[in-house]
């Protein structure tokens, strides 16, 4: 997969794209990231970017012709047109679905905005798609662009140890996961389930699910009225909840 990222701040994706799974990633060619500037883009002397907001109000706004030429730039430079995505506090929300839909991409172009944020003439006439990272505003798209990119890393063949970590982790089947525990088994006298000491694998695999579900019922509600659950399943959540 290829991402290009366009940003006025090249230099804040330095560490967070240089260790970790997106180091693994693109070490392992999987990932293939390119960062671009849109003041290299400019024409002017200054090399401005940003402009006043017509109409008045505070801050600047990012002009759309450093932001297009980029674009027209970038394009050509992989087979794939690639989906252009602004980050954005006013997408659709980042989650564990779009992620996965974001992650079948061939090739992602993303837009950073900042300041005030982007021309309006940038997200009507020349994005695709418009991602949020949550219900509140950042300083600029950066940081967002980095948790996308993280999360679509994972979703990239070979790049976690086992496959099987992507399907149990949360939210990948509509539930939060069961808690995890390593050596010691006991710990300043907190010792953990002793069914994970039973070596019964079938066992271990219920009790995880039940937690699973139980978890997921007791901290995040919204997602359990979406999950699969056998009837059965239904029955202990709301057995276990009327005894709390
Ligand atoms: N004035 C804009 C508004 O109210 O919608 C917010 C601009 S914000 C200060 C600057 C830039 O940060 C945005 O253009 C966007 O690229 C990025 N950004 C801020 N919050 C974000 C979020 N929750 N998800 C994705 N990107 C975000």
């Amino acid at each position: 997969m290829r991402i290009d990222i366009l940003t006025l701040f090249p230099e804040m994706f330095a560490g967070p794209f240089d260790a970790s799974i997106i180091a693994r990633a693109r070490a392992a060619g999987v990932l293939d990231i390119a960062l671009h500037n849109p003041r290299d883009y400019t024409t002017d002397k200054h090399r401005i970017v940003d402009d006043y907001a017509y109409g008045g109000g505070p801050g600047m706004v990012m002009k759309p012709e450093p932001i297009f030429d980029c674009v027209d730039a970038v394009r050509p430079m992989a087979d794939a047109p690639g989906k252009l995505v602004l980050l954005t506090p006013q997408g659709r929300l980042l989650n564990h679905d779009v992620v996965a839909e974001l992650a079948e991409e061939p090739r992602l172009i993303l837009i950073c905005g900042h300041y005030e944020g982007v021309d309006e003439r940038v997200r009507a006439f020349l994005v695709d798609d418009e991602i949020s990272i949550g219900d509140y505003v950042l300083s600029g798209g950066e940081p967002a662009a980095i948790v996308l990119v993280d999360a679509v890393a994972r979703h990239q063949p070979g790049v976690l140890g086992s496959e099987l970590s992507l399907e149990e982790e949360s939210h990948a089947q509509g539930l939060l996961e069961y808690p995890q525990y390593t050596r010691p088994a006991e710990f300043r006298g907190m010792a953990i389930p002793e069914i994970l000491l039973s070596g019964h694998h079938a066992e271990i695999a219920k009790w995880r699910r039940r937690q699973s579900i139980l978890r997921t019922a007791r901290r995040r509600p919204d997602l359990l009225a979406k999950a699969q659950l056998t009837p059965e399943e239904r029955r202990l959540v709301e057995e276990e909840l009327a005894r709390e």
